[in-house]
């Protein structure tokens, strides 16, 4: 929780230099301690359900700072956001908008959207999280816009307030937001030359992490991110530049605290077999996603394994060929920089019950 507060404290100072608005993208981690510091710091909602969006309200953040966003919105979830008044629906697809406005003409009110779209801009990152190239299910591609923009225009109960884009997550090469900007302002043409004005450019989340040494830098580098964009990004007088950071936030204050099970020696290496798997910590087996294993009860000489889980499927293994200090039953492990994707992604698969979280200040 300390580290939270001072990336919240980090975020803001960095941020507020350009007067720029960050949201907290609630897919990360939802855990109520985690929330509520988020929103105490001033953080809006960014939002991919119902579910989400009910939470962010839970949670205190008002409706004035969430969007929602997702390629496939049930009814429910709309009429969720439009009983709440949200700030903004970031709308992915024609078939999407015209629902909207259906529903809010039912309502007898009116929905503030951004349209998302897909800038054909590369995350270089792994392709299961990179979102922003044409051929990904995400957004609206910019051969499309022309006619989304008109459509919208004629719909009654649509305000269009703004563009947005997310490009990919777990993005470290800050070229590619700069890629970002440049498009944007060339997008920014388009609108301008109909007449529309856009309120709120919206450029997503994405910002990476580094998981190989989360103690050496346990805090991103938000002012080298944020710079890009005042550097790159021209807004025009009276727009706002919003931001929807999940992993930046949260990954590095979270670890996956787990035991060993047995050490067993194969015929030529030595398996860790943790009393936690991909039911607790899935993005080793999902994404290939590395993360640091750390062995707290030992100081013994390293020694390499592959460190695996419980779960009936080979794919249930965080880590293979992996130093760590020399291991026996009953060491205590930590999956270091779980905070985020960890346990809100976490299942029940072979019957297990779902971990426990809990923060540091439940333990002064
Ligand atoms: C997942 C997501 C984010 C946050 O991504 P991070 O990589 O965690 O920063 C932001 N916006 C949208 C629309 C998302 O789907």
């Amino acid at each position: 929780m300390d580290l939270l507060r001072a990336t919240l404290t980090e975020i803001k100072a960095q941020s507020s230099r350009s007067n720029f608005d960050v949201h907290y993208a609630m897919k990360a981690n939802v855990s109520p301690s985690v929330l509520k510091c988020i929103m105490e710091a001033g953080l809006g909602a960014d939002c991919v359900s119902g579910g989400e969006v009910q939470a962010a309200l839970d949670a205190g953040i008002p409706s004035s700072k969430v969007v929602f966003a997702g390629v496939g919105k049930a009814d429910w979830e709309i009429n969720l956001g439009l009983e709440n008044d949200i700030f903004c629906f970031n709308v992915e697809s024609i078939p999407e908008l015209e629902v909207i406005n259906e529903l809010a003409i039912a309502k007898g009110k009116t929905a503030q959207v951004a349209l998302r779209i897909n800038p054909n801009v590369s995350a270089h990152t792994h392709h299961y999280i990179t979102t922003g190239l044409n051929e990904n299910k995400f957004g609206i591609n910019m051969s499309e816009l022309e006619k989304v923009t008109d459509l919208v225009l004629t719909l009654s109960n649509i305000k269009l307030i703004g563009i947005h884009f997310h490009i990919g997550s777990q993005i470290t090469d800050m070229s590619s937001f700069q890629a970002l900007s440049v498009r944007i302002n060339e997008l920014q043409e388009l609108f301008e030359n109909r007449n529309i004005n856009l309120s709120v450019i919206n450029v997503g989340g994405g910002l990476g992490i580094n998981y190989e040494h989360p103690n050496h830098f346990p805090i991103p580098d938000f002012e080298a991110y944020f710079k890009v964009f005042r550097e790159h990004l021209e807004l025009r007088p009276g727009q706002t530049l919003h931001f929807e950071l999940g992993r930046a936030v949260v990954a590095q204050c979270g670890s996956l605290i787990s035991r060993v099970l047995y050490v067993k020696e194969g015929t030529s290496k030595k398996f860790a077999i943790l009393d936690a798997g991909f039911t607790e910590l899935i993005r080793p087996a999902l994404y290939q996603a590395y993360h640091r294993i750390e062995n707290l009860s030992s100081n013994l000489p390293d020694e390499v394994y592959d460190v695996v889980g419980p779960i009936c499927e080979s794919s249930d293994s965080f880590a293979k060929d992996y130093s760590m200090n020399a291991t026996k039953r009953g060491d205590i492990i930590a999956l270091r920089s779980a905070g985020a994707y960890g346990e809100i992604m976490a299942s029940q698969y072979n019957l297990r019950k779902l971990p426990k979280a809990y923060t540091s200040d439940e333990l002064k």
